[in-house]
């Protein structure tokens, strides 16, 4: 578990490759420059670490592009303390983002072995979510709703309503939606029954799948 001067300007590159394509929340780009990505992955893969690109983790998973890490990030706008609810845990590289933000973070991860691997990884570097939990993403966290955002990290066919439901009035739900390509799409719940909804243009994740494994 090494994080050396040289990963550390890597980072700092991979930082500068984020502003470029448009990324601007300075806590954000904050937590990219601070997390150890390459201890995220495989060690084959250590030198990919810092590229803008997704790669292999267990379980035929992914562990997402940093830009597209940075970007659901940036559109949940996280205060200090949110609560927010993530769907997809995987390498908990995106979770640990989310408790550099300040929020108190509740994870779900349908596959079993990376459930176990992440939830023994993130407290060796410093990451205590609030909870993470081995289940079925689709239908949320009803006990610990309602979240100021859901952030969902794999591409869902169509929107679960339980993560709609589970939103307080205000929050936001970042959720890429499609088949084979996924929508980034943002709702932002503005009353008991009324959401504002606004698209993000393509990215490509793993699907959303249903019940646990
Ligand atoms: N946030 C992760 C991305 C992992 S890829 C990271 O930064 O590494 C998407 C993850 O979603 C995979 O680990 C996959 O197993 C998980 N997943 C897929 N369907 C799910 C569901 N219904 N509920 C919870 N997790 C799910």
């Amino acid at each position: 578990m090494k994080d050396t001067f040289r990963h550390q300007g890597l980072r700092q590159q991979l930082v500068n490759v984020l502003k470029n394509k448009g990324i601007t929340n300075n806590a954000v780009l904050a937590a990219v420059a601070k997390i150890p990505r390459h201890l995220f992955m495989d060690s084959s893969f250590l030198d990919h670490a810092y590229q803008d690109k997704a790669f292999p983790i267990a379980a035929d998973q992914t562990i997402s592009q940093p830009y597209t890490v940075a970007f659901q990030s940036e559109l949940m706008q996280i205060k200090p303390g949110h609560k927010v609810l993530e769907i997809g845990t995987g390498s908990g590289y995106q979770t640990a983002v989310l408790c550099e933000l300040g929020a108190k973070v509740y994870s779900i991860e349908r596959q079993n072995e990376l459930f176990k691997k992440t939830s023994k990884f993130l407290p060796k570097l410093g990451y205590r979510p609030k909870k993470l939990i081995f289940g079925d993403g689709y239908i949320g966290l009803k006990t610990e709703a309602p979240f100021d955002s859901i952030i969902v990290t794999a591409g869902a066919p169509f929107v679960p309503r339980p993560l709609l439901s589970q939103l307080k009035i205000g929050g936001r739900l970042i959720i890429p939606v499609g088949d084979d390509v996924q929508i980034m799409t943002l709702f932002i719940r503005k009353g008991p029954k009324e959401f504002e909804q606004e698209e993000f243009g393509e990215f490509r994740f793993v699907p959303l799948l249903e019940d646990k494994n």
